[in-house]
């Protein structure tokens, strides 16, 4: 069930028997010369309809602007400042209790947005006025991400140009998947942007000119199929498990 589809009527009724709802967020910017800025916004609605599809759950309109100043320098990105971001996801989630709606799943596809999102759940739950938890999809599917790609990388690299392939072909430039990779930083690792232990880099081009990291060249729409798959699976998982748990033990503890 998409929200923004339905009649005020027919989500009356579902707010009577269920009180979750998917909310998902992206970002809008730059994904090196092949994926579209859309990328995460596109990957995050696209999982979180699917298992709202799946499940009859919920699923809200998409937040495709998120806290990404880290990729400014290149064209379009666009961004929002973090405390800016946090208030407005904040009470958008809060307003939703009013309908009845407790509990939240973000579906999120954006790593700048994690911590952010966790913040806000931690501030609707401190109040008890909401569960609400971050979803990151290529987290819930860890190990497939590893077996599927060489050189998986965090940003624009194969799982995301796989998932993009599968979702919204078009919008892939299959021709420029050589040049991602050579134009960007291949080998992303531990020591990466590090010096005696500390990050040293803000922003993504102060490590790869091109914007993304990662080997491109390995990603198939079929390979982006079998993510799809797998992490609607989890997010469907996810959301069967919240729905049955007790309001009251998603709050927190009392103080010892
Ligand atoms: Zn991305």
């Amino acid at each position: 069930m998409y929200l923004a589809d339905e009649t005020w009527p027919e989500l009356g009724s579902y707010f009577e028997s269920e009180s979750l709802a998917f909310v998902p967020l992206g970002s809008t910017e730059q994904h090196g010369p092949h994926l579209p800025e859309g990328t995460d916004h596109l990957i995050a609605e696209a999982l979180a309809r699917e298992a709202a599809d799946r499940s009859g759950y919920l699923c809200t309109p998409t937040i495709t602007i998120g806290v990404s100043p880290h990729h400014r320098q290149f064209h379009g990105t666009m961004w929002v400042d973090a405390p800016a971001f946090r208030d407005y996801v904040e009470s958008l989630t809060r307003n939703l209790t009013y309908h009845g709606i407790d509990r939240v799943i973000y579906v999120n596809a954006h790593g700048g947005n994690v911590e952010h999102l966790r913040e806000v759940g931690r501030r609707l739950r401190d109040a008890e006025e909401m569960y609400a938890i971050e979803w990151m999809w290529n987290e819930s599917i860890p190990d497939l991400v590893e077996e599927l790609f060489d050189v998986p990388g965090p940003h624009g690299g194969p799982k995301e140009t796989a998932m993009i392939q599968h979702i919204a072909p078009k919008l892939v430039r299959e021709d420029r998947l050589a040049d991602a990779r050579d134009g960007g930083l291949v080998d992303w690792d531990r020591e990466t942007g590090r010096t005696h232990g500390a990050r040293t880099f803000y922003d993504a081009i102060d490590n790869t000119a091109n914007g993304v990291l990662g080997d491109q060249t390995d990603a198939t729409a079929e390979k982006g199929e079998q993510l799809f798959e797998a992490a609607s699976e989890q997010l469907v998982k996810l959301a069967d498990w919240l729905a049955s748990q007790e309001f009251a033990e998603l709050m927190p503890e009392e103080h010892v």
